[in-house]
């Protein structure tokens, strides 16, 4: 069985927004901590950020070994925003911590699934039918949306249903339209 999403610890770069934002500032001695909970265990990583002549990086401490995360920025329609590129390349916003493990990777180099996150929480019957009837209903407005990117931004039609994936605990199609604006746009 392929390790959930929901059960890995992860990191975010909204998690550590405001360093991401002075490292834009290169701003110097950047470093903090977050809390690391994975399964029962809870404790801490420290980082600090690095910069480099080609990347800057997130460097982080779990467990014995550092971790150097490159750092990568993008202009969007709402600002300048950090990310992290996973050491597969890929650019992300979300790396993951599944248990057992201690390196950052993102959820394609994991192989991480997306659990249908409603379904377990209510167990009704009547609740799985409706969920999988709007999951069944959304991704045949998918096929039909034939224009998701124009001019560097999401199609109006295609944000709405980006909406509508969020209320049905889709989150993954949002993640994955987001890192294909960045792709498209840097
Ligand atoms: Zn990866």
């Amino acid at each position: 069985m392929r390790t959930l999403v929901e059960s890995c610890f992860i990191l975010d770069t909204k998690t550590i927004k405001k360093d991401l934002h002075l490292a834009r500032e290169r701003k110097s001695n950047i470093e903090g901590y977050i809390n690391v909970t994975q399964g029962n265990v809870k404790s801490a990583a420290d980082y600090r950020i690095e910069y480099g002549s080609e990347y800057d990086y997130l460097v982080i401490q779990y467990g014995e070994e550092e971790q150097k995360i490159r750092i990568t920025e993008s202009e969007l329609t709402y600002g300048p925003r950090s990310w992290f590129i996973c050491s597969c390349d890929r650019v992300v916003g979300k790396l993951y911590l599944p248990i057992n493990t201690n390196e950052f990777r993102c959820r394609h180099c994991h192989k991480l699934a997306y659990e249908l996150t409603t379904l377990n929480k209510k167990s009704k019957i009547g609740q799985y039918g409706y969920i999988t009837n709007r999951r069944l209903k959304l991704m045949n407005t998918r096929e039909k949306i034939r224009t998701i990117i124009y001019n560097g931004k999401l199609t109006e039609r295609f944000n709405r249903f980006l909406k509508l994936s969020d209320k049905a605990g889709l989150a993954s199609n949002r993640e994955e339209a987001e890192e294909l604006l960045f792709v498209i746009n840097s």
